[in-house]
């Protein structure tokens, strides 16, 4: 990869890479687009093969995250963290104290949170070093788990797309099909469950299985099957790159909108490929959004239920997202695009 080249072309403001010697440390934070606000995103501390995985990982993270947070309209831009996780026993206080201290050093240009392979705890960390920092747990002056938020837009996402797809019908007695039943899937059965939605659930965790069946009456697919069930809506609660070209011709389903991140393996043509099925796609960064929309507020220093019309109104956002991509005859998926480099542009020139 020639970096700048790559960096130029997608317009990213910056990427900064820190170490200290003492605790191990081995970091980078990438910075998309600060036009709409500072930029908040994750950091992930995981085994990369080498440092340009790594730096890979965190470009192409930042940029989703200001495409997420333009089209959920809340006032930030895009970044991304990645910590190369050290390898054997290492001081996790020491290492996420280091990565608060250059947190820090970005003076609030990047604002942090958890993702893969980091906890609230090592937020708590880095809360020591920096006040850039949120997913904060309750007991100490956070807002808490956002998958609950998370699932409530998926819910609200899903709820609009059957409507505009299937004759206005509401979830009662609408056929949805589950991969993955962790946090956010979990809580996601549980409002379909309500809304008198039929369940399909599959994961490779035995324990999350037996609990959705014994709470809201699920039915059981192997993980390898679960996106074949004849259903209404698929709901891609796992993984990333599970709309691909081995899973999009066996998918018996009217709509794709689940919570994962990234879940068509090549954007453009399997957004596309999907539309030509006429299968409805809610884009992965449209309805995921509820749990951003959370540890904005708790940035902001507002409470998630100051925030709540936020999140429900991610059905509002799949609503214009299908209606405008059956206006203009493209893939829902370009027509999220659009909007955010609508909002981007209509925020000016970077300062
Ligand atoms: P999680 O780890 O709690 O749940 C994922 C579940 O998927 C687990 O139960 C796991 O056992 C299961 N799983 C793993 N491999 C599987 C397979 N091959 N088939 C079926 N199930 C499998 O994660 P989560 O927080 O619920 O997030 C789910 C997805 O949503 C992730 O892709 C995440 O990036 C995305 N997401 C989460 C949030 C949030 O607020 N938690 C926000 C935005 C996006």
């Amino acid at each position: 990869m020639n970096l700048y080249d790559f960096m130029s072309d997608l317009n990213y403001e910056g990427l900064h890479v820190f170490t200290d010697s003492d605790s191990g440390l081995r970091a980078a934070v990438a910075i998309h687009d600060t036009r709409l606000g500072p930029a908040l995103g994750g950091t992930r501390c995981v085994t990369y093969v080498d440092d340009e995985a790594a730096l890979t990982d965190a470009l192409r993270l930042a940029r989703g995250m200001t495409y997420k947070a333009a089209l959920a309209g809340i006032p930030h831009g895009g970044g991304k963290g990645v910590i190369m996780r050290p390898k054997g026993d290492f001081d996790r206080s020491a290492l996420f104290r280091a990565y608060g201290r250059a947190v820090e050093r970005l003076g609030g240009i990047y604002i942090t949170t958890e993702d893969s392979g980091t906890s609230p705890n090592d937020m708590r960390h880095i809360r020591k070093e920096t006040a850039h920092v949120v997913g904060i747990p309750p007991e100490d002056g956070g807002t808490g788990d956002p998958s609950p938020s998370t699932a409530r837009g998926v819910f609200r996402g899903i709820e609009a797309a059957v409507a505009a797809t299937l004759e206005g019908r509401s979830l009662e007695g609408i056929r949805v099909a589950i991969q993955g039943v962790g946090h956010v899937g979990h809580h996601l059965a549980s409002e379909l469950h309500a809304a008198g939605a039929r369940l399909w659930v599959a994961d490779v965790n035995e324990t999350s299985l037996a609990r959705c069946v014994a709470e809201f009456g699920a039915e059981v697919a192997a993980p390898g099957d679960i996106h074949k069930v004849v259903c209404d809506v698929f709901a891609p609660c796992a993984l990333g790159g599970v709309i691909n070209d081995q899973t999009l011709p066996e998918l018996d389903c009217r709509i794709v909108a689940g919570a994962s991140n990234n879940q068509l393996l090549e954007e453009a043509r399997h957004g596309a490929m999907l539309r030509e099925r006429g299968i409805r796609y809610c884009p992965d960064y449209a309805i995921n959004a509820g749990g951003l929309i959370h540890v904005a507020a708790e940035h902001a220093g507002h409470t998630v239920e100051s925030v709540q019309s936020q999140i429900e109104g991610v059905g509002d956002t799949i609503r214009l997202i299908l209606e405008r991509a059956t206006l203009e005859g493209v893939s829902e998926r370009e027509v999220a695009d659009r909007i955010v480099e609508e909002r981007l542009e209509a925020a000016g020139n970077r300062a």
